[in-house]
């Protein structure tokens, strides 16, 4: 069943990452920030959610190609549901946490 991924936004997995220690950024959050090169947005990167971006989340895309883990802003309640998977906005910039040169942690 394929999906119009263009049209439904792009779907995530939200993995349980928010206990991992922080590369050199100072949470999660402002790595999203420095990486995406955008300000923190107003809003939860889930479709239609209207809350507050809080949380850089760890995700990993809804496809086996691609085992990367990526930080994106979420509300707190978004954040906390760990393992659903999750339909962000078509705009939502998606960022490695691998990205930084000497990260803290290495995942799997
Ligand atoms: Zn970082
Ligand atoms: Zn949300």
């Amino acid at each position: 069943m394929p999906l119009d991924r263009k049209e439904k936004g792009v779907r995530v997995r939200n993995i349980n990452g928010t206990s991992i220690k922080t590369c050199q950024c100072a949470s999660w959050l402002d790595h999203w920030r420095k990486f995406s090169g955008r300000a923190i947005p107003a809003y939860c990167a889930e479709m239609l959610c209207t809350n507050p971006a809080e949380i850089g989340a760890h995700v990993q895309k809804d496809t086996d190609s691609d085992p990367n883990w990526y930080v994106i802003p979420l509300c707190s309640a978004h954040g906390a549901k760990i393992g659903e998977s999750i339909s962000l906005l078509g705009t939502v910039v998606l960022v490695p946490t691998k990205i930084c040169e000497h990260p803290g942690p290495q995942h799997p």
